[in-house]
């Protein structure tokens, strides 16, 4: 499964946020195919269509689908010297698909800093900055590599040589390769780098429980905001305080709660649904009346492999999807009505799955 780590300098909530996490956390009996492992919470892709298609079928049960995140713990200055737990640190890092930076934002006399003193961008740098020397020791023993064969005149070391430059180039001058514009065969090469910088980034700027209502007056979350903007990152600001907090209550009492504090969605499902579509992740459905059940898969994927999400038997068999768009679904009322005006569609094995599909398989035992 595709998980996000959560990283960050002691001292910055990670701990309280990833606490939050697992006492939120799923019914791990729904996900068979979830990571069991301390460092792993199971969360819930909050999604309100799911409550709607629900209300809709009346099934016996709903599942929502689920998201891991990772709690990397160990980061210190001189990871890439293997300071600390720096090599494991690094190796968990590898790991994982997308990174969640958490970004100390709040003031707290009481709360030591490791450095002295509150200054989020100082404290990205650390991080950034020992992911980038890591990148660089990878990407010049790669360098030496190739340019043997570049001299032979080989195509796809040229290719990759070229590529390795604009990362080198990047890294050299503090930026991660995510930074880098790549073409789309270019890209396919970085991929095959597994480079650190190149995943893409989530700051989690963590405010304290007075300022997440309007957190614009907090100035650390603003110099976080245009740090990322030049790296093209996305920002979330949450407390991680109230989360774990709001991690504790059911539902009704919740919503009470976010709207006590003025705000609509609580940080965690800010945090997931971010995370989510970092990933290049999307959700389809099923809709029958025993279960109605979301269920993730990467985008680009096509009908077959997304059958196979739910059993590999299903994938192996797939004849064709029966499927409609929830918005053709909601509009219409109910499946019969929808197939009644000719918005429910026979997709083969080529179809591309869209976000959103309400699909019913059809498959040879
Ligand atoms: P970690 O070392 O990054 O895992 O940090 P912790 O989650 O252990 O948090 C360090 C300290 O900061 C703990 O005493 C937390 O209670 C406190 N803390 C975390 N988030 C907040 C917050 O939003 N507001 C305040 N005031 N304290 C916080």
């Amino acid at each position: 499964a595709l998980t996000a780590g959560i990283v960050g300098l002691p001292n910055v909530g990670k701990s309280t946020l990833f606490n939050a996490i697992t006492k939120a956390g799923a019914e791990s009996a729904n996900y068979p195919f979830c990571t069991i492992d301390p460092n792993v919470g199971i969360v819930e892709v909050p999604d309100a269509r799911l409550n709607k298609l629900t209300e809709m079928v009346t099934p016996k049960k709903t599942i929502p689908t689920a998201f891991e995140f990772t709690d990397i713990a160990g980061i210190v200055k001189g990871a890439s010297k293997g300071e600390g737990l720096g090599n494991k640190f690094l190796s968990h890092i590898r790991e994982v698909d997308a990174i969640c930076q958490v970004v100390r934002c709040f003031d707290d006399e009481n709360i030591t800093h490791v450095s002295g003193k509150v200054d989020p961008i100082d404290d990205i740098e650390v991080i950034n900055l020992e992911l980038i020397l890591a990148d660089l020791e990878s990407v010049d023993k790669r360098i030496a590599r190739v340019v043997k064969l570049t001299k032979q005149k080989d195509k796809d070391a040229v290719a990759e040589h070229d590529v390795l430059v604009l990362v080198k180039e990047a890294l050299e001058s503090d930026k991660p390769a995510r930074s880098v514009e790549f073409t789309e065969e270019q890209q396919k090469i970085v991929k095959q780098l597994h480079l650190l910088t190149a995943k893409p980034m989530l700051y989690v700027a963590n405010v304290s429980e007075e300022e997440i209502a309007d957190p614009s007056k907090n100035e650390h979350v603003q110099k976080v905001r245009d740090y990322a903007a030049g790296e093209g990152s996305e920002v979330i600001v949450i407390s991680a305080k109230v989360e774990e907090e709001i991690a504790e209550l059911d539902d009704d009492e919740k919503a009470m709660f976010l709207e006590e504090l003025g705000i609509e969605q609580s940080g965690l499902d800010q945090l997931i649904t971010a995370a989510y579509s970092l990933l290049g992740l999307a959700t389809y459905f099923t809709a029958g009346v025993q279960e109605v059940r979301a269920w993730t898969f990467r985008k680009g994927m096509k009908a077959p492999q997304c059958a196979g999400i739910i059993h590999t038997d299903f994938e192996r068999g797939f004849i064709r999807a029966e499927t409609v768009s929830y918005d053709d679904l909601v509009e219409n009322g109910s499946m019969t009505a929808a197939k009644e005006a000719g918005k429910v569609r026979l997709e083969g094995k080529e179809y591309v799955m869209k976000d959103g599909d309400v699909v019913h398989f059809r498959f040879n035992v």
